[in-house]
């Protein structure tokens, strides 16, 4: 494949809807700190600009994780090849996702860092495809809702590629029956 992605959200949608989460977050945890997790590796540009929006003290921690899944499409199982390298217990955890498709990783995810005795924890997405949704799971910072497409840029990829695309484009993998 070697034409550019199609745009669907450019970067200066992206920067200004950023800047409107960091607000909305600084003004709903204000008084507290923040433990910000990163899943990597797709949501490391929007964590990296997100934190910079954000006025309120805080930590960031990553986590590795590969959804099992053939191309496109995710299969919900998830292993962590990166855990958190502090304790969570009596934080307030934010989960810093790029993308909520089918919701399984996040319900995963969710599920996996509550038995950590986090004091509160919440979630930020930059993208949400509603339509594709096999597990309703809350989110409470998002970015924006997309039809169902597959898209990349700003983090995502595509088989390793277009993660440092400064937009958000779409594309259709060959081959891809979804
Ligand atoms: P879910 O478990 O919600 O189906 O999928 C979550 C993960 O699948 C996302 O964090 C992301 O890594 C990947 N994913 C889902 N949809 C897309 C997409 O349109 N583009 C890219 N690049 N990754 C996606």
């Amino acid at each position: 494949m070697s034409e550019l992605p199609k745009p669907l959200l450019t970067a200066d949608q992206i920067a200004k809807r950023v800047r409107e989460l960091g607000a909305e977050i600084t003004k709903a945890y204000q008084g507290r700190s923040v433990v910000l997790v990163c899943v990597l590796k797709g949501s490391y540009v929007f964590a990296a600009d997100l934190a910079r929006a954000i006025d309120l003290p805080l930590r960031i921690e990553f986590l590795g994780v590969r959804s099992y899944g053939s191309g496109t499409k995710s299969s919900g199982v998830v292993q962590i090849t990166h855990d958190l390298t502090h304790p969570i217990e009596g934080e307030d955890v934010l989960i810093v996702e790029d993308i909520v498709d089918t919701g399984l990783t996040l319900e995963h995810l969710l599920n996996l860092l509550g038995t950590r005795l986090p004091r509160s924890i919440k979630v930020c997405a930059l993208l949400h495809k509603p339509s594709r949704a096999i597990r309703s799971v809350p989110i409470d910072f998002l970015g924006f809702t997309i039809e169902d497409a597959f898209v990349v840029g700003y983090g995502l990829d595509w088989d390793e590629r277009y993660r440092n695309l400064p937009y958000i484009g779409t594309i259709a993998p060959e081959g891809d029956e979804s």
